[in-house]
């Protein structure tokens, strides 16, 4: 199994018209300090407010039309582009989460039509009502993240970044279970093979980076994080995103609460862009010198959907409790 160029192409016919083509702009103070004109790709525009919509479109696309329905397990951006997709299709979409998702999502996942259960505390506990829907209920399971149509939808996010600027030298992705990167990676090597690709995660639970660092799916502790989207494992029967991180990835990044919490400020003071912790890494990461990118390099704000109140500490310098950890408040001040 693999994803190729041609499948990304075909994704990106599937999805026109709904979830494509989201905006590439500069930004004047990353470029500033970097030398280098730097880029970002959107996707927090988009009709979900976050990537997870391609693969997801792409995905319920590709199902015959006698499936019973889709289901999944999810912490949010997922399960919303699958109840999405389900609905543009008219089908019975079921997501799984436990009872840590907040209530803003689950009702926005609702709000599309889908069905929510709510089951346990853990993704593993989620999965394991999916589990029972896919066995007597002849539901299907779409991955968040292993599934190459997920991973050819999520690449299209790479080939409309290349053809609006076929001189990107480095391309910065933030990094959960590596469809985002795997299907950007894919897309814009084939047409520029010596482009850069680098994956960024947080540094307390990073599944893909702990799994590439042992040569093969490891399982994680998961700990709470301002980039809440880049929790959860990569699977230990992973089929298809590690392999491919591992062939394509240049290198992979991790960045420190601290350093999120000051990249969520800069993109807003600078930007004036409202994000989740895990669309600013890639900015981020430059910010803590931890990446010194060839230019041009180009970064996708991957998603929206955050607690507001949360992103109002941070912006206004408040200290933020993540679990037992605090992150110590800081007013914003550009880094020189
Ligand atoms: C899912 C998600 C990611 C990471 O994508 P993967 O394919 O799991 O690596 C990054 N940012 C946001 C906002 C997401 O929802």
């Amino acid at each position: 199994m693999d994803v190729t160029l041609a499948d990304i192409h075909a994704a990106a016919k599937v999805i026109r018209g709904v979830a494509d083509a989201t905006p590439l702009v500069p930004s004047p103070f990353m470029s500033a300090r970097t030398g280098a004109d730097f880029l970002l790709k959107l996707e927090n525009m988009q009709p979900i407010g976050a990537f997870k919509i391609r693969g997801a479109m792409n995905a319920v696309a590709a199902l015959g039309p006698d499936v019973a329905g889709v289901t999944c397990v999810s912490t949010g951006n997922h399960g919303r582009g699958v109840a999405y997709a389900a609905a543009q299709r008219g089908m019975r979409a079921v997501i799984c989460m436990s009872s840590l998702v907040p209530q803003a999502k689950v009702d926005g996942i609702k709000a599309l039509g889908a069905e929510v259960r709510t089951i346990g505390i853990s993704q593993d506990e989620a999965q394991v009502e999916t589990d029972r829907l896919v066995a007597e209920e002849g539901m299907v399971e779409i991955s968040p993240f292993d599934d190459p149509h997920v991973i050819a939808g999520q690449g299209t996010i790479g080939l409309e970044i290349m053809a609006a600027r076929p001189d990107i030298e480095t391309l910065l992705v933030p990094l959960s279970g590596g469809g985002l990167a795997a299907g950007i990676a894919r897309a814009a090597k084939a047409i520029k093979p010596g482009v850069k690709v680098i994956g960024i995660s947080m540094d307390r639970g990073a599944a893909m980076y702990e799994s590439l660092q042992a040569g093969k799916p490891v399982e994680v502790p998961e700990f709470a994080s301002l980039a809440d989207s880049l929790g959860g494992g990569i699977g230990l029967q992973n089929k298809l995103s590690f392999a491919m991180c591992r062939e394509l990835l240049d290198d992979v990044v991790l960045l420190s609460e601290e350093e999120i919490y000051h990249g969520m400020q800069t993109l807003y003071y600078e930007d004036r862009i409202v994000a989740e912790g895990a669309c600013v890494v890639g900015l981020a990461a430059v910010l803590a010198g931890k990446i010194t990118p060839i230019g041009p390099v180009a970064t996708t704000i991957t998603g929206r959907n955050l607690n507001m109140d949360m992103f109002t500490r941070i912006v206004t310098g408040q200290d933020v409790q993540l679990g037992d950890v605090t992150v110590p408040g800081r007013a914003y001040k550009a880094a020189s």
